[in-house]
């Protein structure tokens, strides 16, 4: 019952993130207008603002002009609920269920607008740095930690951006600054790793099929976001399993 409520919260919060995700880049309010189609620019009625069940009732489509609603939509939905869910599951009633909840909601946002959009808005990175602050300070954690995860994270992708001109932007260097402070150094350095990785071999794939040439761009946030997330879940099982193969 409580998974069933904690899943729900998400689906809803992930309602939100949709409207953050779409009007955020475009520099518009989240909060006015009310909710409307994009095609048709119908107000939307509560009953077509039902998380996932309102899409899959639609069968993907605007009730006022039939035009199909994006994907993201619902994939933002179930994406927030599931990851809400397994936040609550791993961490449990601990304040650090809450501040990954808003780490990862911050990240779910990130990923979308700078996947479609190369932006990753700064209200966004400032609503997840101060709660990250007020409660590394509140919990008493390890300050020195969550300050050299900062600056390590930033301080790599500065050097990087400072080494290849137009090769890593700014909204790179202030996102990996936020999740350093979340994650410390340890973390920080294994979500670098994975972004790297990943966004290496993602790339690659993307050539080898012709779909992108050497000197194109792909965004880099996406992979900075899942590396984050994956190492926020995984980091201590994958250090800890890399250092019993290579360390004795
Ligand atoms: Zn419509």
């Amino acid at each position: 019952m409580l998974y069933l409520i904690i899943f729900a919260f998400g689906l809803i919060m992930g309602s939100f993130f949709n409207v953050c995700i779409y009007r955020l880049p475009q520099g518009d309010s989240v909060v006015s207008p009310p909710s409307h189609c994009i095609s048709c620019g119908a107000r939307l009625r509560p009953v077509d603002m039902i998380p996932v069940i309102s899409y899959i009732s639609l069968k993907g489509r605007c009730r006022y002009c039939g035009e199909p609603i994006d994907k993201t939509y619902p994939t933002v939905e179930s994406a927030v609920g599931l990851i809400y869910l397994f936040t609550f599951i791993n961490w449990g009633f601990t304040y650090l269920a809450v501040k990954y909840m808003i780490l990862f909601s911050g990240l779910v946002i990130i990923f979308f607008t700078d996947l479609n959009d190369q932006v990753i808005p700064d209200s966004v990175l400032t609503c997840m740095f101060i709660p990250g602050i007020v409660l590394s300070a509140v919990f008493k954690e390890n300050l020195a930690d969550n300050l050299l995860g900062l600056l390590s994270g930033c301080g790599v992708l500065l050097l990087i951006a400072a080494l290849v001109p137009g090769g890593m932007g700014m909204g790179d260097v202030k996102l990996m600054a936020v999740c350093g402070w979340y994650l410390g150094l340890r973390l920080t350095c294994l979500s670098l790793l994975l972004a790297f990785v990943t966004g290496a071999a993602f790339g690659l794939l993307l050539i080898a099929c012709g779909r992108k040439g050497m000197k194109d761009m792909i965004a880099f946030g996406p992979f900075l976001a899942a590396g984050t997330l994956i190492s926020s879940f995984y980091g201590g099982y994958i250090i800890n399993a890399y250092m019993s193969i290579f360390v004795l």
